[in-house]
Formats: C-alpha cells, structure tokens, sequence
C-alpha cells in the first residue's frame, strides 16, 4: 500500500484548488505546475510549491507530459491529480506516471484507453449487457455506413467525433441526403480538434434528459455507485446546471441506472472515481453515452448531497486503500444544484469574455458552497476554458436548494467580466426548472433572451441603480475635493441651477437630472427618491417607501451598481465589435481573440450571406465568421493556426450590390 505525502496536482483553477483543500485536510503536500498566463492564480499561490511548465497555450504547458512528469520528480511528488480535462483521460499520461513510479489517481491506463474512443466503450457496454444508443460506427473502414444499414437508420441521426470530449465534435442529420456530407465535415473537424478523425452515428433522441451515475471504484475489486446526477440544462451539449439527486425520476428507472452503471464499472474492472453517462430518452427508455474515467466538474453536487469527499475516497483507493465504509453507507441527503459561472456573454451567442475581474464576492455559508478558479484581479485569458467558479447550493428540498442558490447569485458581486450570471438566474426560477421539467433541449426552448429579459431590473429599478450611480459618483467627487463638502448632497456647486448627469448603458443613455428642492428626474421620469446616506461605494436611498442599498464600485469609466433585484454596469463600451457591423465595409473581422482552426473559403470564392469563411477557436469553443451578405472573396488574410486579436480583419469580401454599382 503506497502512502502519498506530496501531490502534484497537474491542472489549473478551481479545480486544483478543490483537489489542494482536499490535500490540506488530509495533510498531503502539494505542489502545482503552471503555464506562463497563470502564474499569478490563486491556485499557484495556495500550493506547498510550485513549478512552471511553460507556455501560456495547454500544448506548451498543461499538456506537456515530459515536463510534469519531470516536475513531480523535481519537486519530490510521489502521487499526481489530474483533476478533469487536459491529461485527465490520457492514458499515455497514467502510463508515464506509472513508469516514473509516482501514483496516478485515476484507472489504470488499460481502462483510460478502453473508454477514451466512445465507440470501443459502446461495443463494450453492449458485451456487458448495457443499453448504447442505437446507431452505427465503422470497423476500421469507410466512414460512410452501407447502404442497408442506412436504409435501417431513423432520423435525426447525430454524428458524433469518437475521441471527442466538452460538447465539441456533433452535428445533428435531419436528412439522408446529407448524411455523407455532414459525415465528411465531422472527421474534418474531429481531426483538427481531437488528432483523430474517427466519427460515428447514433440516433439523436429528441428532448432526453442527461443522467449520469458516480461510480467509485477500488483495487480490491469493489465497484459501488453513489447515486446519480441530473445534468440536462445544457449550452452545445455542454453543461450548465447540475443537480442531486434527478428530479422526477421513477424509482425503477433510477435503480436501474444504478445497476446498469454499477455493471459497467465492473465489466471494466474500475478502480477511483468514474462517471458512466446515460441519455434518458422521453418513453423511459435510457441508453449508455460515455463513461468519463475521472472526478467530474459537478461532482460537488454529490459531495453535498451524500457528505462525502470524493477528492478523499480518490486519494485513500489511489492508496490502495479499499473503499471506507462510509462510502458504503452514503445515502441521500437533501438536494444539491450546481451552477457553473463562466466568463461568456449569453445575448452574444456566448461569447467568451476575457478580461480582468475587479470583484469577485460570491456569498457562500448558509447551505452554499463556492469552488472559484478565480478572486479579485484575476486575469481571464482566452487560453482556457471560461468557467470562472461553481456556486453550489444544498437545501432540505430542491425548491430550497434552487431558491438559495438563485438568491446567491443574485446578491453575487462580479465586476469587470460580462458572465451568464443572470441566465443561470433566469433558468433557476423558471418555471419548467422549478417543476423539474428539464432535458437537453431546455436552453433551445427558452432561449437566452427570454430568461434575460426575465431577469433584467424593470426601468424603476434601472432608474434608481442610475440615480445612485450618480449619487455615488458625485461622493466620490466630494471626497476629492474636499472644499465643497459642505455643499449639500446635490451637486458641485450652484445648486439651486438644475443639475444634469449621464450614465450610460451599451447604447443608451441615462440621463439623472436634480434641482435643489426638486425630486430627481431620470431618464425623463421623476423618481421620488429621499437620500438617506451616499458615499463613493454605497448609497442609500428610499423610494416609495422602501429603503434599498446601492452598492457602487468605479472602475476606470465603468460604474457597477449592485442592488438587491441584481446588477447593473453603466458605461460599458461592447466589449466586442459586432462581426456583422465591423468598421471596413465587405471586411470580416474577428468579434474575439483567438486562434484560426479553419479557412473554408479562398479568393475568388463566390459567397452567399451566411457562408462560414473562417473558424476561431477561443476558450475551447469554435465561432463561426459567416459573411454578411452575397458576393466574392477578395481576399483571406488569415491562415490556420494564426493567433488574433478583436478587430483583425480575417477576410475581404467584395459585396455583390457594389459590384453591381461599379460595373456600372
Ligand atoms: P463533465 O461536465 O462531464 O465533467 P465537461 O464536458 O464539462 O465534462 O468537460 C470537463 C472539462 O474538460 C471542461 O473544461 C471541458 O471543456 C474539458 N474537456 C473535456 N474533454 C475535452 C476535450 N476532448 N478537449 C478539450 N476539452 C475537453
Ligand atoms: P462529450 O464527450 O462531449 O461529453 P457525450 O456523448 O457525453 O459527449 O454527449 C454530450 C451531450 O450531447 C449529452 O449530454 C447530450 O446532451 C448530447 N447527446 C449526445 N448523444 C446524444 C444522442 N444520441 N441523442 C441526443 N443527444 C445526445
Ligand atoms: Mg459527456
């Protein structure tokens, strides 16, 4: 039995962080590997030690196997914490650790292996008596089915990349006649995502429900389940809310998700924590998805619902410990839901938004837990993924937990960053979440705009935050001049003129107007507002009787006002120019920073309104840049592998109405 006493945790934010506190408790050191855009997180600075690995792109550090494994030798690591993504499921990785004689916690590289290519975990599954979803993969051959297997398929299909991972790599086939074609696209763009080209295709289920069950595993040969997880509101098949346990669920179907994964952990003969995914279609009927070999992003939700520590049980079976009885014992306590918080703009097709966070205050006690990868003065780059921390909330019932958990979103205080904050506000309180109604296609349904809508202050409030935005603004120009402290609340000076203020919010204009011994005037609308008391960070107003706190932070231009009913930031410029209103005319410029994947169109290519031209890749998503309008390349400017900023023009496109106009 191996004893670990120091543990290279070879990943980055929250989760290295939640893996260290697991260490600490444990009185495990730690050290931590990090790329040259981190060396300055949080995560860094909450390890025993630390060694750089490097660039700021994962291929230079994060996923560099030779360097950690050589740091983990440097440091005096006997164990290493792959957390989840990057090396995570690469079995070469486990297999290195292996040969340097330092413990990998995961499965062994065989089971790493096995259940990295989705299409060899489905023959499995299959051999094992598990339901897969229907559908067909190549043996080795053409990727093109036969013509009676494709007689025999019913549409939609979903081609899906065999190594593909986070959501990427699928596209739905509605129709036969473009089978082959979406076929064709998929293992392009397999190939360039994942280093292998391999696809495969299931039958897409319609409005199913993402299930997934914890496994733990030991190598003494035990293999438990600890409950499941309902993961269905879901952003490109990516998740976004998950919770403990799934509401709605006939006992039978969730005893045997149980045993169905229960059984595949034991067909793989599964050692340390696992998560075997099922999809849950409408008639009851569930099918096997992928088994993911390490601790999952939502894995707190179990963790709040059962007690438990998984990091913990990861650690004593990497030990070669057999699972402790209380593992055994777990039952389910409650409700737990999670929320992952990202640095991505919802009303913008999500776009990824990096930037620095100036405040990061989320409220935490009180049935509620917070993993952030971040603090105040973090820095969100483009290099990885978006999401910025968990809130997870644990109540008696699930209407608790979802109303705590809305509630510390709400009173959350994040500035500098745009995140989907108040999407995963307008989800919690909508009305299909609260009865529990949810499947994948939930945020199809409702879109982004309508929870948004649902959740934005009303023009009163929105009043009151510009009141006292310019309330806290003039405070602070008090305090600088401290000559006219004695002038009464209103303004600089000469106050019995009428006094006029702007605030502003994208493209509106907030206009707050007062005279002394006048009620203010915002926006064109009186608001009959008593001042109780104002300083450069609060301000404290009553309106219609009610009294409220308005939180202020200024921020270069920027003015955050932070009330009870939510957020609001005046005087923030777009962060990104709109790819369909850039400022060259007929010239496609990049909305983000990012790297170019793909170039789909050359000069002289004749372009309809819509067609992709370039493809960027920013925080593990691709963004399509489609042209505005009908016409011929001019020029493309980008090449694959191309680094670019906002604004870079990609591509030139000779609009077709000019074209017209100068032949004439
Ligand atoms: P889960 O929620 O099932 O744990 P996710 O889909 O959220 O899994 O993925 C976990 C993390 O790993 C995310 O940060 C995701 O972006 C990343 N990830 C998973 N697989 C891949 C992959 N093949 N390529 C890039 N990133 C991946
Ligand atoms: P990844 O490795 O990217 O996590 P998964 O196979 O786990 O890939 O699928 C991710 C998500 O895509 C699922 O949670 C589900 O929402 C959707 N999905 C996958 N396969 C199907 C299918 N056959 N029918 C409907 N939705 C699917
Ligand atoms: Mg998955």
């Amino acid at each position: 039995m191996a004893t670990i006493t120091k543990l290279l945790v070879a990943n980055r934010g929250e989760i290295a962080r939640r893996v260290m506190r697991t260490c600490r408790a444990m009185g495990i050191d730690t050290t931590a590997v990090y790329s040259e855009a981190d060396v300055d997180a949080p995560f860094v600075h909450e390890a025993t030690d630390a060694v750089p690995l490097g660039g700021r792109r994962p291929g230079d550090s994060y996923l560099r196997i030779d360097r950690i494994i050589e740091a983990a030798r440097t440091a005096g690591c006997d164990a290493v914490h792959p957390g989840y993504g990057f090396l995570s499921e690469n079995a070469e990785f486990a297999e290195a650790c292996a040969e340097a004689g330092i413990v990998f916690v995961g499965p062994s590289p065989r089971v790493i292996e096995l259940m990295a290519s989705k299409t060899a975990a489905r023959s499995l599954m299959q051999q094992a008596g598990v339901p897969v979803v229907p559908g067909w993969h190549p043996d080795g051959g053409s990727s093109v089915p036969p013509a009676d297997v494709v007689a025999s398929l019913r549409y939609p299909l979903l081609v899906k990349a065999s190594y593909g991972g986070g959501g990427r790599g699928m596209r739905i086939v509605e129709d036969a006649a473009d089978l082959e074609a979406a076929l064709v696209a998929a293992e392009r763009e397999a190939d360039a995502a994942f280093g292998n080209g391999a696809v495969f295709i299931e039958r897409y289920i319609p409005s199913a429900r993402h299930i997934e069950v914890q496994i733990f595993g030991d190598s003494h040969g035990n293999v438990i389940h600890l409950f499941e997880r309902e993961c269905s509101i879901q952003r490109r098949h990516q998740k976004v809310v998950e919770e403990a346990p799934a509401p709605n669920l006939p006992s039978d179907v969730r005893e045997r998700l149980h045993r169905a994964a229960v059984e595949a952990g034991r067909a793989l003969g599964y050692e340390g924590a696992g998560t075997v995914e099922f999809i849950l279609a409408p008639d009851g009927e569930f099918y096997f998805l992928e088994v993911n070999t390490r601790l999952q992003v939502e894995h707190p939700v179990t963790e709040a619902v059962t007690g438990l520590d998984l990091v913990r049980l990861q650690l004593l079976v990497a030990e070669g410990r057999p699972l402790p009885q209380e593992a055994y014992d777990a039952a389910v306590v409650g409700h737990a839901i999670e929320a992952r918080l990202c640095a991505e703009d919802p009303a913008r097709d999500y776009a990824p938004q990096p930037g620095t966070v100036h405040r990061f205050e989320i409220p935490q006690g009180g049935g509620v837990r917070l993993d952030s990868g971040v603090e105040a003065g973090s820095e969100v780059t483009v290099d990885y993924d978006p999401m910025l921390a968990k809130v997870i909330a644990w109540a008696p019932s699930r209407a608790e937990a979802a109303r705590v958990l809305r509630r510390a979103l709400r009173d959350a205080r994040i500035h500098g960053v745009v995140t989907n904050r108040d999407l995963l506000v307008g989800i919690l309180g909508h009305a299909d979440f609260e009865a529990g109604q949810v499947d994948t296609s939930f945020l199809d349904r409702v879109p982004p705009a309508t929870l948004l809508g649902a959740t934005a202050p009303d023009e009163a409030a929105l009043r009151c935050a510009a009141l006292a935005a310019v309330l806290a603004r003039q405070a602070t120009r008090r305090r600088q001049a401290a000559i006219l402290q004695a002038v009464p609340s209103g303004w600089r000076n000469n106050p019995s003129a009428l006094q006029r203020e702007d605030v502003a919010m994208g493209d509106r204009v907030l206009t707050v107007e007062y005279r002394l011994g006048a009620a203010y005037r915002v926006d064109g609308a009186t608001v009959d507002a008593e001042v109780v008391a104002t300083a450069p960070d609060a301000v404290d107003i009553v309106v219609d009787g009610i009294r409220r706190a308005f939180l202020v932070t200024q921020e270069g231009d920027q003015l955050f006002v932070d009330a009870p009913w939510g957020s609001v930031a005046f005087g923030v410029a777009p962060r990104f120019a709109d790819a369909d209103d850039d400022g060259v005319r007929g010239s496609l410029a990049a909305p983000m920073p990012g790297t170019v994947v793909s170039v789909t169109a050359a000069a002289g290519d004749r372009v309809s309104a819509g067609d992709v031209v370039v493809v960027l890749e920013a925080m593990k998503m691709e963004h399509a840049i489609r042209t505005p309008s009908d016409g011929v390349i001019a020029d493309v400017l980008v090449a694959v592998g191309d680094r670019v900023d906002v604004g870079t023009v990609l591509a030139v496109v000779d609009d077709e109405a000019e074209e017209v106009a100068d032949a004439g």
